[in-house]
């Protein structure tokens, strides 16, 4: 009989894939509760770029990588280091506004924007500029229909734009400079037209002109009306956060002449931030399917292509990237900074959240639309456990985007959105382990399959 099933397997490989595409491995099992309980522990703080927690997570999954037997494909070893600006912060005590000795409530009535420089000005007149706009060659000056001088002043500024001037109005950043090169000490801004788009009150670099710059919400000239301003106190002192975030890269050499790269983030929100759903103390948010279910689900593909004894007809190059909930950066660094000849890699498998299937739920692929012949190969598999739901959407949310974008066949697996998304309660306890072990069969069977199908050509939709 198992001569038989050898005999089987050597003419009709993928028939006895297909019978194993979804099985339940409980050694599989007991690796991914190791694993998710140990990323989703408090002791990783919920896996923050540039924290404790995600050298932590970052150090274990070095280890496991090691364990597995893979070799470093990092810059530092297994480690690819890059650095990101966070959100710029402000000092509360130390931004300040009051218009006529009437303070204001920061970021509720006032904040200071990008341009801003940091500063104190104590109780200066403030002088109406109008928009601010000076353009004398298309007949419009702001500044010369002003009869004062705003040298020493606070420059009051509007935003939006005059309907009778006929040429692009200058940008904030140049109405800005001429208030600053004719001497004014600090601008106020203020929107007198709902159609205009209000500077960010986030931003993750500063640009400093030289004086402070705050922008005043419509909500706090209830107190004081518009016209009514005559001096202001403005102080500013905000700052830019530098982070050092750290991707993970492991290679399994089969010297062959293209890479599969298989990714997952393992980077989660810390505390919360502002990508939080839960609104509520600080809490840790441990990321059990965001995304230490994937995590997990790397090292185990990596571990299973690693001990298989078959020298498949790729690499595979295992990515664990940092920073994807700061807007997908690990992988965009990765994609500019490669270390392994982007044109080598054959086809990218992305997991972000494979942790949460139920009963009946299907396993959704993203990016069918990125080669002609993923429909066609997944439906070779015909598994039993789960329905596939496909999707042709190749650009995300999650990291295979960046490589989507480099022109790389790419696929994206998860199980879908629930209602612990982003909150402190997304934990290890949820994950059905059971289920996560059938999907990683399943894409080991998968790999199995395209491992025999050459080079994947890659496919640009028109859209
Ligand atoms: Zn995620």
């Amino acid at each position: 009989m198992k001569k038989i099933a050898l005999l089987l397997a050597l003419f009709f490989p993928f028939i006895l894939l297909a019978q194993d595409c979804s099985k339940v491995s409980k050694k599989t099992i007991k690796r991914l509760q190791t694993d998710i309980n140990k990323l989703a522990s408090d002791q990783m703080e919920g896996r923050e770029p540039g924290t404790a927690g995600e050298i932590k997570a970052r150090d274990f999954i070095i280890g496991r990588m090691q364990e597995i037997g893979l070799t470093p494909k990092g810059t530092e070893s297994f480690i690819q280091a890059f650095s990101y600006f966070e959100k710029v912060k402000q000092k509360p005590n130390k931004t300040k506004l009051s218009l006529n000795n009437k303070k204001l409530k920061l970021n509720h009535q006032f904040y200071p924007i990008n341009l801003s420089s940091n500063g104190q000005i104590e109780d200066v007149p403030v002088i109406s500029v109008g928009y601010g706009i000076h353009m004398p060659d298309q007949g419009y000056s702001d500044y010369e229909r002003l009869d004062a001088d705003v040298n020493g002043y606070i420059a009051f500024m509007d935003i939006s734009s005059p309907k009778d001037l006929n040429a692009k109005a200058p940008d904030l950043s140049s109405r800005a400079t001429e208030a600053l090169d004719r001497g004014a000490l600090a601008i106020l801004l203020y929107n007198s037209d709902k159609g205009t788009q209000v500077p960010s009150p986030s931003f993750n670099r500063i640009k400093k002109i030289g004086i402070p710059v705050a922008y005043i919400k419509a909500s706090a000239f209830t107190n004081v009306p518009i016209e009514f301003v005559e001096n202001a106190s403005l102080s500013v002192t905000e700052y830019e956060v530098p982070t050092q975030a750290h991707n993970i890269i492991g290679f399994l050499d089969n010297s062959a002449e293209r890479t599969v790269a298989i990714m997952a983030h393992y980077d989660h929100l810390g505390y919360g931030g502002e990508a939080s759903k839960y609104r509520g103390p600080r809490k840790i948010h441990n990321g059990a399917d965001d995304n230490a279910s994937g995590t997990a689900a790397l090292l185990e593909l990596a571990y299973f292509l690693k001990k298989n004894k078959l020298k498949e007809k790729n690499n595979f190059l295992f990515i664990a990237f940092s920073a994807e909930e700061k807007g997908l950066l690990g992988s965009r660094y990765y994609v500019m900074n490669p270390t392994l000849d982007l044109n080598n890699i054959n086809y990218v498998l992305n997991m972000d959240m494979i942790g949460r299937m139920e009963t009946n739920m299907p396993l959704t692929i993203e990016g069918i639309g990125s080669s002609l012949i993923w429909e066609s190969s997944l439906k070779e598999l015909e598994c039993e456990a789960f329905p596939l739901t496909l999707k042709k959407r190749e650009d995300g949310p999650s990291d295979h985007a960046a490589f989507y974008y480099a022109g790389i066949p790419s696929l994206h697996f998860w199980t879908g959105k629930h209602d612990d998304y982003h909150k402190p309660s997304d934990d290890a306890e949820k994950i059905n382990f059971e289920a996560e072990s059938q999907i990683i069969s399943f894409m080991e069977s998968f790999i199995l399959l395209m491992d025999s199908k050459g080079k994947i050509d890659f496919y640009l939709r028109e859209k």
